[in-house]
């Protein structure tokens, strides 16, 4: 018998309290000081009584034997991929690269901008491809950019061709858009099965002005705010993201009691998100000012123990501790956490085939094109697709492996050069600061 290497056993962020999760066997406990003091000493090694609490912890998984733990391991591991096989897929198509606004900090303004224009020949060979190559597969489709709503009278027809294709072909579509031109695209939305508008705001009105705004200046908070107000009247769903670095993180209170006072929170049409603005394609001109992931969820626990308001606005997840309070049991086991090349594919209106969204428009991480003809770099994918924890080379000895999940393949790239290397999360430290806000404040 051993202390299971799934085990992450911590104390608590603030609280007398402790935490012990564990993925395989699907448990999870609060621990006072007293039976955290038995763990540490059974996880030490030390000699311990085989007493109700000894046999509690091995019903529950927490100690276990190696070759019984394998087994588990084995079969969840099966029935991951099963279940995957069987996921939705997410589909990013990305009609053109040139937007309207100038962000201080999009990573996108390196890009070289493609030169040529969407054709429909290209529209079409990509639904083509998509009946052929993901026949029988759920799926849907997001238009990305660049930005895909600009409102030129050429651009509106683009999108009201692919809303109608969609819509042929039975597939639901979202927007990443920046909402400048909501209104305008407002009857052309309103044709197809939209399941989602993306939209940014980075603050309240003077914040959010003075990091998007439009090429050449100008403000955007207030038409933007007015296309989310058209959206939720028109019951179209809006996911609101905020994209945070140290600029920007004291106005989230600010962000949320508007929010709240315009009436968004309230509709079941809205949910939000944290963007954290972070260095993924090339240096920022002040990286000083950007979170890591870790520094980043201290900030806004600390924020939320100031403004319990926020979480009217947005819930933050903490790893698995906010899925754990809400639903009474911890998440199936995480091999992977990266879909791309499994439930996540990118393309673009040159043709080119990507991973997704992290790596789409960069030319030298094509896969393969789907127009003029169809051709893929089968071994890259290959390398796609085999990433996750058992193949990435440390993640088998990591305890929080099945929470981490290997983090991203893109980034893992970027910092080691492998597609199949370890991405960290600070999976451990996040359930510190979860297991406090969930269990013990904010429905205290
Ligand atoms: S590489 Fe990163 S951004 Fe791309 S799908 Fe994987 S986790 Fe997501
Ligand atoms: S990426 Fe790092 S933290 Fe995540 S499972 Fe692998 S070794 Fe563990």
């Amino acid at each position: 018998m051993q202390f299971s290497r799934y085990n992450i056993f911590s104390k608590i962020r603030d609280s007398e309290n402790y935490f012990i999760v564990n993925l395989l066997s699907g448990n999870a406990d609060i621990l006072d000081k007293a039976d955290a003091l038995k763990i540490e000493a059974i996880r030490n090694g030390e000699s311990f009584q085989e007493d109700g609490f000894y046999n509690e912890l091995i019903e529950k998984g927490y100690i276990t034997e190696e070759s019984r733990e394998k087994k588990e391991y084995r079969k969840k591991y099966l029935d991951f991929i099963d279940s995957r096989e069987k996921d939705e897929i997410q589909i990013f198509f990305v009609p053109n690269y040139t937007c309207n606004f100038a962000c201080s900090y999009c990573y996108q303004d390196q890009y070289v901008n493609q030169p040529g224009e969407l054709k429909t020949g290209v529209i079409d060979a990509f639904f083509s491809y998509l009946q052929e190559k993901f026949a029988g597969r759920k799926k849907y489709i997001t238009i990305f950019g660049g930005e895909p709503l600009l409102n030129s009278p050429k651009q509106k027809q683009i999108i009201s061709y692919i809303i109608d294709k969609a819509t042929l072909a039975g597939l639901e579509l979202c927007f990443v858009t920046n909402g400048y031109y909501l209104e305008e695209y407002m009857p052309v939305l309103l044709k197809g099965k939209i399941r989602e508008i993306q939209v940014t705001l980075d603050g309240t009105e003077k914040v959010h002005d003075s990091r998007r705004f439009l090429k050449g200046g100008g403000k955007t908070f207030e038409k933007i705010s007015k296309g989310i107000d058209l959206c939720l009247q028109n019951k179209i769903n809006v996911n609101l993201r905020m994209v945070i670095d140290r600029d920007n993180i004291d106005n989230l209170p600010e962000l949320a009691d508007y929010a709240i006072k315009r009436g968004w929170t309230i509709s079941d049409y809205f949910k939000t998100q944290i963007g954290r603005n972070y260095e993924l394609h090339h240096c920022q001109s002040a990286p000083g000012r950007l979170f890591d992931r870790l520094s980043l969820y201290e900030s806004i626990y600390e924020l939320v123990k100031r403004h319990p308001h926020i979480t009217k606005f947005y819930k933050p997840a903490y790893s698995i501790s906010k899925y754990l309070w809400e639903n009474g049991e911890l998440p199936d086991p995480l091999f992977d956490s990266c879909p791309a090349c499994k439930t996540e594919w990118a393309f673009d209106y040159t043709g080119n085939i990507y991973s997704c969204t992290a790596t789409v428009g960069k030319k030298e991480e094509s896969l393969g094109t789907f127009f003029p003809d169809i051709k893929l770099k089968e071994e890259i994918i290959e390398q796609w697709e085999s990433r996750d924890v058992t193949s990435i080379p440390g993640c088998s000895d990591c305890s929080v492996q099945l929470a981490c999940g290997g983090g991203c393949g893109s980034l893992a790239k970027n910092n080691t050069g492998s597609i199949c290397s370890a991405d960290c999360r600070p999976v451990k430290e996040l359930m510190e600061l979860g297991f406090n806000a969930w269990f013990e404040n904010y429905n205290s």
